[in-house]
C-alpha cells in the first residue's frame, strides 16, 4: 500500500517553524505599538478603549458563532439524517460534525455547519466565510500550502470498490480500467496522477461515483473506506478490496496563520483524545470489525 500522507509530525513542524516566522513576531509588533501609544492616549481616548474592550468581553460572553464548512455528503463523518439532530440544530450529523460541537462548546460559540461541495472547501476558508473545514480532509502538502491543519484526528485509506463479479482484485488491475471518484478528493487526485486524466470520471458526491459503478458506467471507484462501506452495504453487488490504494490521515483545516483557533482546536482534539470522547464518539459511527 502506498503511504501518501503527510506524518502528523511533519504537519506538526510545519504548524511550529510557521508559528516561529510569521505569527509571533507580528503579534510583538502589534504589541509594542499599542503599548507605545497607550502612553499618549488623553482621557477619552482611554474612556473609548475601556468601552471597547467591554464590548469585545461582552461578544465574547454572548459568544457568537463558529461556521464549519463541511460537504456533507460522507457517511458516517458528515451527512444528512432527517431522523436526527446535528450539534447546530440541522440534521446534519457524523463524527466531524460532533468534534465541531464539542470545539463550539468549548470555545461558547453557536455551530452553523454549512454545506457545500467539497472542491469549495478551501476557497470558503481562504474567503474567510468559513471558520474551520471538518470534512474528513486528508492531510496533503498541497493542501498545506493553502491552509493550515491541526493535530490528526483519524487514519484512513483510499479504498477500492468494485462490482462482485469484477476481475479487479488490486492497485495494479486498474490500468486501462475507468476509474469515478468525488471530485477533488485525494481519491481524484493520486488515481489521476497514476492512471492518467483520459481514465478519471469525477463526480460531485461519492455516491454518485457508486451509482455510475451500479450502472455500469465506470469499473472501479476510489474512495475513502469508510464512506466505501457504507456505499457498499447500501448496494448490491458491490465489493471493497482488501488491498487498498493509498494511506492518509484526517485533520481539520483553519485559514493559513489562523494560530488562535488552530491552538483551540488543537486543544479541544486532545481533551477529547485524553477523556475517551473521541473514541466514544467515533465507536457512536463505526462498528469495530
Ligand atoms: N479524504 C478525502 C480528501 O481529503 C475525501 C474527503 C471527502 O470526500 N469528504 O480528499
Amino acid at each position: 500500500m502506498k503511504k501518501r500522507f503527510l506524518t502528523a509530525a511533519a504537519a506538526a513542524l510545519c504548524a511550529v517553524s510557521l508559528a516561529a516566522c510569521g505569527g509571533s513576531s507580528t503579534a510583538t509588533t502589534a504589541a509594542e505599538t499599542q503599548t507605545s501609544e497607550a502612553a499618549d492616549t488623553t482621557a477619552a481616548e482611554a474612556d473609548a478603549a475601556e468601552e471597547e474592550t467591554a464590548a469585545e468581553a461582552e461578544e465574547t460572553e454572548e459568544g457568537g458563532t463558529l461556521i464549519m464548512a463541511t460537504n456533507a455528503e460522507f457517511p458516517p463523518y458528515e451527512y444528512h439524517d432527517s431522523s436526527q439532530t446535528g450539534p447546530d440544530g440541522s440534521d446534519i450529523v457524523g463524527i466531524d460534525a460532533e468534534i465541531a460541537g464539542a470545539i463550539a462548546e468549548k470555545l461558547g460559540k453557536d455551530l452553523v455547519i454549512e454545506d457545500i461541495a467539497f472542491d469549495s472547501l478551501i476557497p470558503e476558508l481562504q474567503s474567510g466565510k468559513a471558520d474551520f473545514v471538518a470534512a474528513g480532509m486528508t492531510v496533503t502538502e498541497d493542501r498545506l500550502v493553502n491552509v493550515d491543519f491541526s493535530d490528526t484526528y483519524a487514519t484512513a485509506v483510499q479504498s477500492i470498490i468494485v462490482t462482485s463479479d469484477s476481475e479487479i482484485a488490486g492497485p495494479d488491475d486498474l490500468a486501462g480500467k475507468k476509474i469515478g471518484v468525488q471530485q477533488g478528493t485525494t481519491g481524484d487526485l493520486y488515481a489521476t496522477d497514476d492512471f492518467g486524466d483520459e481514465n478519471i470520471d469525477r463526480y460531485p458526491k461519492g455516491v454518485d461515483a457508486v451509482q455510475a459503478l451500479v450502472q455500469g458506467k465506470v469499473d472501479a471507484v476510489i474512495i475513502d473506506n469508510e464512506p466505501a462501506k457504507v456505499f457498499v452495504g447500501d448496494n448490491e453487488g458491490l465489493k471493497l478490496l482488501d488491498t487498498a490504494y493509498a494511506e492518509e490521515e484526517y485533520a481539520i483545516a483553519v485559514k493559513k496563520g489562523n494560530t488562535e483557533l488552530l491552538e483551540q482546536i488543537n486543544t479541544v482534539i486532545q481533551e477529547l483524545k485524553d477523556s475517551g470522547e473521541m473514541d466514544s464518539i467515533i465507536g457512536k459511527y463505526i462498528t469495530a470489525e
